[in-house]
């Protein structure tokens, strides 16, 4: 079975968990919901809402438990895609923000750039500004 720990740096407790699933012959047990998800546990305010801060959360799996929002800046995705992204739908929102094509081709290659969803909407952009 192949398996990817994303992350920058990856969290400790998916390792030890991902050790323990293979070591039982079971499917790890990793979050599949976006870093939205950790900012409400944690009671971070949205940046993105409330402050306008383009963030890649929406789209970005769990893991890190939000920490870049909780310092008051966007997710730069470095847990990688979560499953079944909007990518669309957040780059709609980020260009309302005033976000430039080129700025969002950069956003989705930033880390895991070659993940479908990133790389396909980065793809997207780049068309755009060609
Ligand atoms: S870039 Fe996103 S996924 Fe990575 S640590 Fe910051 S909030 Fe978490």
């Amino acid at each position: 079975m192949n398996f990817e720990l994303r992350g920058c740096p990856i969290n400790k407790y998916q390792l030890l968990e991902v050790v323990s699933a293979f070591l039982h012959g079971r499917k790890p047990n990793t979050p599949a919901h976006s870093v939205c998800v950790e900012c409400k546990r944690r009671g971070t305010v949205c940046v993105m809402v409330a402050h306008g801060t383009p963030c890649l959360g929406p789209v970005t799996q769990a893991g890190c438990g939000a920490i870049c929002p909780a310092y008051h800046r966007g997710c730069y995705g470095c847990f990688g895609p979560k499953e079944t992204p909007n990518t669309a739908s957040l780059s709609a929102w980020w260009s309302r923000l005033g976000v430039k094509e080129q700025d969002l081709v950069r956003a989705y290659r930033g880390f895991n750039a070659f993940a479908e969803p990133f790389r396909k909407e980065s793809e997207l952009h780049e068309q755009q500004t060609s």
